[in-house]
């Protein structure tokens, strides 16, 4: 099992310049589709792309399938994220989406989706519904230009219990719109001990509606729940674990201190977190105080390096995919406070140039691997 693990890593490091897409290039698109969907990969692939603070999120399946979970960046940053998506998307040779799902209506969530629709096709645009928080943005992009992408294609409204049929997973809505599961996973359901101690935390409108995900390949697990908030995690954690464990926990909403609380993350056990920040926003002391406190947690991996963290709370750089695009000589030792939201805020510390996903590549029998594309520093997690 360790021998194929290692031997498919080395596969992926040795794909640059990959000699099977020069013949693709020249191939025709449903070619490049039913070589897509009939590869003999045995693993699950799950990108981690970096769109700097915002969420993108691509599950492959062994069967050629796929899910993406958000498209990134609005305005200036729609084109660079959709780009960095395609990436991907190329990298895993896939002809097509085959369902994306909008956790929520903002902006770093919705962002590239038409800039991503015009470059690659997308069967499935799946979300929780409409908007609920005022945003003259969200609101003109589902008026006029969302119908215009599902129309020739499927529109789905997720609902807590939904499966999402994508061939080799089993993908079930855990949340949507406000709503969760009532019912526990099998095998999941016992008494959560967390939930004595929690403590509410802030909502704006749209984080709490997150479509949340439960993603299942043979024994290996993971969830990604978009923005979801502190209280909705309480919702869906207590007094009963409806979820169990996990082997990977994704997103963390960036690691803000918004959502992350113990009933959720130190019921979940994650063996490995991989947090979706950017260069100031999240990664936020209490947060990390939260993952590293977590049981069994064996590795916190991040997008990004977060001038949230300071050295006093960011992990080893090994396991930071990106920089800056000029770089510090040395993060201080102290965080910074995250800056009040809105237009006043001071500029985030700019990363345009190349970017570097984090990939996750799951076997059957719950062993995975995870690699850093910056640095090619990649970890084999054995199946418990
Ligand atoms: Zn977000």
């Amino acid at each position: 099992m360790r021998k194929e693990l290692v031997g498919r890593r080395l596969t992926d490091r040795a794909h640059a310049p990959r000699k099977s897409m020069v013949f693709v290039s020249v191939l025709t698109v449903s070619a490049v589709l039913t070589a897509a969907q009939t590869r003999p990969a045995k693993t699950l692939e799950v990108y981690v792309v970096d769109v700097e603070g915002g969420n993108a999120t691509l599950f492959v399946s062994p069967s050629g399938e796929s899910l993406l979970i958000d498209s990134g960046n609005a305005g200036a940053a729609a084109v660079r994220d959709a780009e960095r998506i395609m990436a991907a998307v190329k990298d895993a040779r896939l002809g097509q989406i085959d369902h994306l799902i909008t956790t929520h209506w903002h902006g770093d969530h919705f962002g590239g989706m038409a800039e991503l629709a015009a470059r690659v096709p997308i069967r499935n645009f799946i979300d929780h519904g409409p908007n609920v928080q005022p945003g003259a943005a969200a609101d003109e992009f589902l008026q006029k230009t969302y119908p215009q992408l599902f129309a020739r294609a499927k529109h789905t409204v997720a609902k807590p219990g939904m499966t999402i049929p994508v061939a080799g997973l089993d993908v079930l809505v855990v949340t949507s719109a406000g709503e969760t599961i009532k019912a526990a996973l099998k095998g999941a359901g016992g008494a959560n001990a967390s939930c004595a101690s929690f403590k509410p935390g802030e909502n704006n409108a749209e984080d709490p509606m997150s479509v949340g995900t439960h993603v299942t390949f043979g024994k290996f697990r993971a969830i990604h729940l978009g923005d979801l908030t502190k209280n909705k995690e309480f919702e869906l954690m207590c007094p009963n674990n409806r979820i169990g464990t996990v082997d990977v926990l994704l997103g963390l909403h960036h690691g803000v201190d918004t959502s992350n609380s113990e009933v959720l993350v130190h019921a979940l056990q994650p063996r490995v977190a991989i947090m979706n920040n950017g260069t100031r926003k999240g990664g936020q002391p209490e947060v990390m105080k939260t993952v590293h406190s977590s049981p069994g947690l064996e590795d916190l991996w991040q997008l990004h390096f977060s001038q949230l963290s300071g050295q006093e709370y960011t992990v080893p750089g090994l396991f930071i995919a990106n920089l800056l695009d000029e770089p510090l000589a040395a993060m201080p030792v102290a965080p910074i406070a995250a800056p009040p939201p809105g237009p006043a805020a001071p500029q985030a510390p700019v990363h345009n140039g190349a970017a570097y996903w984090i990939k996750v590549s799951a076997q059957a029998d719950g062993s995975f691997a995870v690699t850093n594309a910056r640095n090619g520093f990649s970890k084999i997690y054995r199946a418990n």
